[in-house]
């Protein structure tokens, strides 16, 4: 029961860098609705977590629950103790 709830959660992340890479074009990411963040990651200062927002809708927190960063491809929503974040995020190349 318990795995099961698990690798359901695990399934309702989907990462966009899987299907496409740092040089691809804007055309081409429209049609996969990407926006024009490749890496949407922030480190945090106090935990030292590496944490990546992978998609629109997915929400992610850190180790120690300081700080969190959302929105995917789209937007660098950051969330919490903005003094303690480390800005880690990278743009595609073609914007
Ligand atoms: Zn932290």
């Amino acid at each position: 029961m318990k795995n099961k709830k698990e690798s359901k959660k695990e399934d309702k992340i989907f990462d966009y860098q899987t299907i496409c890479n740092i040089n691809t074009s804007k055309e081409d990411r429209k049609k996969l609705h990407i926006g024009d963040i490749w890496s949407n990651q922030i480190k945090c200062k106090l935990c030292g977590d590496t944490i990546r927002s992978m998609n629109l809708h997915h929400y992610v927190v850190c180790k120690c629950g300081s700080v969190a960063a959302d929105g995917g491809s789209w937007y660098a929503k950051r969330i919490g103790y903005l003094d303690n974040i480390e800005e880690q995020s990278v743009l595609f190349k073609n914007r």
